[in-house]
């Protein structure tokens, strides 16, 4: 496994290997990594001759009173973990490099990144859709690999590249969760004892809400305020937002139907956590 922290020496790896007709899969992330990533890994890895990981913790998509500073980082466990799902390379620059002055363009996917997560945190979209392509065109990859985890991200990627005609395949993974149903998230380590449990309500009212549209409540206003009723209960938990979209718009739906999607954004105590379901054939 090689280790790259230099931009043109990534680009001239993916020519090389570009010429010789291999096939790169890209997996993005800002490290510190879990079961999550490396799902990730393993579709990428089973698709394509090649996986190239990068591990940048990106300063463009914090907000300046977000966790970029804390944001946890162990480079030697996630190179550990890399060696273990077979991955050719990392790809870990410096943010000197990614960004050196005067940085002036920036890539932003109009109305799919103004709500939900957007609305909350003015200018992340842009700083993702932005490191994204910058990535994009230093790994070259055929195919890129990312989480429904982050369904809104996955879903403004997708539009990036469709719109911007990057000839790059888009795909996604499915939510990996502790056994206990918490979406595994780099940002679980910030909980204390305590908020873990708190935590729980999260999955906990998706899946309340799930059961409860197929048993034929498909109101989403009724479904909101079950969900914000269940979130309520639980100590140091407060809502960002509980979204009812359609899962490829985005935008509100009154009647929850197949593909809606329910996403939430919920702060327990200091930390802001995300999860997401899609509601399959009701
Ligand atoms: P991050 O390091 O948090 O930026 O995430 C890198 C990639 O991993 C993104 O595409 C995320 O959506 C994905 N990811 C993070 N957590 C999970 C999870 N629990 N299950 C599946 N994918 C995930």
């Amino acid at each position: 496994m090689q280790i790259i922290k230099d931009i043109k020496e990534m680009q001239k790896l993916a020519d090389n290997l570009r010429q010789q007709r291999k096939t790169i899969g890209f997996v993005p992330t800002m490290g510190f990594l879990h079961e999550g990533h490396l799902s990730l890994m393993r579709i990428a890895r089973s698709k394509c001759d090649m996986l190239v990981v990068s591990i940048f913790v990106n300063p463009t998509q914090f907000g300046p009173n977000e966790d970029f500073n804390k944001y946890p980082r162990n480079f030697e466990q996630d190179e550990k973990l890399c060696q273990g799902e077979n991955v050719d390379v990392i790809f870990y620059p410096t943010k000197e490099m990614m960004y050196s002055e005067p940085h002036l363009a920036s890539v932003n996917v109009e109305k799919l990144s103004e709500t939900m997560c957007g609305a909350s945190r003015p200018g992340h979209f842009q700083g993702v859709t932005t490191v994204v392509t910058k990535l994009f065109n230093i790994v070259k990859p055929h195919l890129a690999v990312f989480g429904e985890k982050d369904y809104q991200q996955a879903v403004i990627i997708k539009q990036m590249a469709k719109d911007l005609n990057f000839d790059i395949e888009i795909q996604t993974g499915t939510i990996i969760r502790e056994e206990d149903g918490l979406a595994m998230s780099s940002r679980n380590k910030y909980l204390s004892p305590k908020e873990r449990e708190n935590a729980l309500v999260l999955s906990q009212s998706l899946q309340l809400a799930e059961k409860s549209v197929q048993a034929g409540n498909t109101d989403a206003k009724f479904i909101h305020s079950q969900i914000e009723e269940t979130i309520q209960q639980a100590e140091s938990a407060s809502i960002d937002y509980i979204a009812i979209v359609d899962g490829e718009t985005l935008q509100p739906v009154d009647d929850i139907r197949d593909n809606t999607l329910i996403a939430l954004a919920v702060k327990i105590g200091k930390t802001r956590l995300i999860d997401n379901i899609l509601i399959r054939k009701i």
